[in-house]
């Protein structure tokens, strides 16, 4: 029974499917209604009688006003995006009222028509109110409440009256319309299932769709951002400057490109550990990405690396003006310090910028030039903005060619070592030798150090380079006894992994003593990964061999902290002892250097001694050995061979012999 009165009740449960239903009802009704309205006019046409106004003109008209307003009012909510569900709901309500009152209306007035209507006007009526029922019925189908309510007022109705009007004549019409009207309600159910089955599987559908959508978006961002900072990766980055490309009305003047490089990330990595690091990395990013001007788009392109692309084309500003501004703001912002479980950490950022002023790039070729200039800034010492120029591009070309020439220069054998004395302050004689290395039968003619060096270091290629030079000065000082044998190491032949072990195998080859060997390293490898600096260090002087500071002075580290590495020796650099004179900031900053590191316990060299003037101010502040060009320039070994043994020979210094 109750499944049965369920049929009859309005259900709003699922508001997809109300909704569908009151769309769907849009388009019926005003068709039900105007069915309605012809089927009345009929009715008047076939049962007018002025005797009988009210219920023959009066009555049909207002019926009719009445369906022309609901049908208007029916055909303007096509659009159902505006209505809530609620009002869908109480729409709905009011129509199933509607359907029941004008049912009841119509019937009636049919009815009243009947009673004093003539034989054949009585056919016609009985003939157009079925019509009008089973139409009504039929345009209702979607809203199952409304058709089974029609359904059974005017069946029950209808054939309730005209079966006992009349004697039963029409009692045949009346059973034929019970059975349409079981066959209609039959139809309705069944459509009614289909229709909402049809709505919740185009539900699902667009549900589907709107999953593959969100992940297909999903998908895009995980493909072009970063994970860790959520910034454009690469390949988005990328994708923007071909996008400017190919947009023809683009004009390229109006860009420029900038890369950001952090400095000494790797050893913070290293140290801390890469959760540390990444910290490090979100931090710095959020940094940049509250600089970031809403004219750029910031990416990270790599571990450590960042770069923005500035368009100024809306804002008609100079992009280079602004890119270099910027680049320095970004400095301060990426040197302040970072504390991650409360270790304080700093990095600093080398940025290479360039702008388009001409056109003449392609927006690829700029991020190539904003690299170059990247990479230039860091080798003019960490903490540097560089503007690409073109002169830029010739000295990478040249890098590239002695990159190369260096790797056959190793094979062909066209490295040499050349020494340069160090001399005891006091007694003149020649304590010790700095190896250093000499290219002179480069084919294109030689090189110094100076250039070559650093493009090794670059490139890895200062490892291989570095044991050549170690190896060859073993071999060749070890036959001169009680000569301390100085050979440089550069930061990143000692960050390499197996750099302990590949000296103690040379000793080993060459015979060499380890206590007489001194290996000169220089601060910077010290300031980026003291751990690791402490624990090679350490583990080489357990085997004999010293360490000095090379180029002291140049940078900020107080002699106290170097102390603590165990230094033997501390070289003053020759920039220093170049200012050398009585009353200059350079003889204060040696003096001191000189006291400090006597109480410490270790020894002072100064290097760049070319003047007797300074080799006396040394002398007087206490400094234990000299080296430069006033002793002896880097000479090969031969010849330190015949200043040794004259030296000894003579048991005069090679101070008195060198300034006589
Ligand atoms: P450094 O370790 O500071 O070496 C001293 C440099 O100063 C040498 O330049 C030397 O020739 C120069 N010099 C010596 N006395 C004087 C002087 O009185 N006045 C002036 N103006 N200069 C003087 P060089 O040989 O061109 O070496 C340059 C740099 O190349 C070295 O600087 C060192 O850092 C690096 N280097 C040289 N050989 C090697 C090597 O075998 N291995 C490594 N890792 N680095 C090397
Ligand atoms: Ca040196
Ligand atoms: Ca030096």
């Amino acid at each position: 029974m109750s499944a049965l009165l369920q049929i009859f009740r309005l259900d709003t449960s699922d508001a997809d499917l109300t909704r569908a239903q009151f769309q769907s009802f849009c388009g019926h009704i005003p068709l039900l209604y105007a069915i309605l309205v012809c089927n009345t006019l009929a009715i008047v046409f076939y049962s007018f009688e002025p005797s009988q106004i009210l219920q023959t003109l009066i009555a049909p008209i207002a019926i009719c006003t009445v369906a022309l307003v609901r049908a208007r009012w029916w055909s303007r909510q096509s659009e159902t995006r505006h209505l809530s569900d609620a009002q869908i709901t109480a729409h709905l309500k009011r129509t199933c009222s509607a359907a029941i009152v004008m049912t009841i209306t119509y019937n009636a007035w049919v009815i009243w028509v009947f009673q004093d209507a003539d034989v054949v006007s009585r056919s016609n009526l009985t003939f157009f109110l079925a019509l009008s029922q089973v139409s009504t019925v039929f345009c209702l189908m979607t809203l199952r409440a409304a058709a089974m309510l029609v359904a059974l007022i005017s069946t029950v109705s209808f054939a309730l009256y005209f079966a006992w009007v009349d004697d039963w004549q029409l009692l045949p019409q009346a059973l034929v319309l019970a059975c349409v009207c079981a066959g209609m309600v039959m139809v309705t159910l069944s459509f009614n299932r289909s229709f909402s089955e049809l709505v919740k599987s185009r539900e699902a559908l667009r549900l589907r769709q709107l999953e593959t959508e969100r992940l297909s978006d999903e998908n895009r961002r995980i493909a072009f951002s970063d994970p860790l900072t959520g910034l454009p990766n690469r390949r988005e980055f990328l994708a923007r400057l071909d996008a400017i490309e190919a947009d023809e009305h683009h004009c390229l003047s109006t860009l420029a490109v900038m890369f950001i490089d952090l400095d000494s990330f790797k050893e913070i990595n290293d140290e801390h550990g890469h959760q540390a690091g990444d910290e490090l990395i979100r931090t710095i990013a959020d940094r940049l990405r509250q600089q970031c001007p809403e004219q750029g788009v910031l990416a990270r392109v790599g571990g450590d690396e960042f770069t923005i692309l500035l368009d100024t084309s809306k804002t008609q500003e100079s992009a280079q003006p602004m890119a270099v501004t910027l680049a320095m703001r970004l400095l301060e912002e990426i040197a302040l310090p970072v504390t991650v479980d409360s270790h304080v950490m700093q990095v600093g950022g080398s940025i290479g910028v360039t702008a388009n002023i001409d056109a003449s790039a392609s927006p690829r070729e700029l991020l190539r030039r904003a690299d170059l200039a990247m990479y230039h800034a860091k080798t003019q010492g960490k903490g540097k903005i560089a503007i690409y120029s073109d002169e830029l591009d010739k000295g990478r070309l040249r890098r590239l060619d002695v990159e190369k020439q260096i790797a056959s220069g190793l094979r062909h054998g066209e490295f040499d070592v050349a020494y340069q004395p160090i001399v005891d302050t006091h007694s003149g004689a020649i304590v010790a030798a700095e190896a250093l290395l000499r290219w002179p039968r480069r084919s294109r003619g030689e090189l110094w150090p100076s250039e070559f060096i650093s493009i090794a270091e670059a490139t890895g290629q200062i490892h291989s380079l570095g044991l050549f030079a170690l190896e060859r000065a073993c071999r060749e000082l070890r036959p001169l006894p009680g000569l301390i044998l100085s050979v440089n190491v550069t930061p990143s032949q000692f960050r390499h992994p197996s750099f302990g072990v590949s000296v103690m195998e040379i000793l080993e080859k060459t015979g060499f003593p380890p206590e007489r060997l001194k290996l000169e390293i220089t601060e910077s490898f010290l300031v980026t990964d003291p751990n690791r600096a402490i624990r090679v260090v350490s583990a080489l002087r357990a085997k004999g061999i010293t360490f000095a500071l090379d180029d002291f002075g140049t940078g900020y580290t107080s002699l106290d902290y170097l102390h603590s590495y165990g230094f033997s020796h501390i070289k003053i650099d020759k920039s220093l002892i170049m200012g050398l004179e009585p009353e200059s900031m350079s003889r204060m900053l040696v003096s001191s250097a000189v006291s400090l590191a006597s109480v410490l316990g270790m020894q002072i060299i100064a290097e760049g001694v070319e003047t007797p003037a300074q080799a006396n101010i040394l002398r007087d502040l206490g400094c234990h050995a000299m080296q430069g060009y006033l002793f002896g320039r880097p000479m090969p070994l031969e010849q330190l061979c015949n200043r040794l043994s004259s030296c000894r020979a003579r048991g005069r210094s090679g101070l008195r012999q060198t300034s006589s």
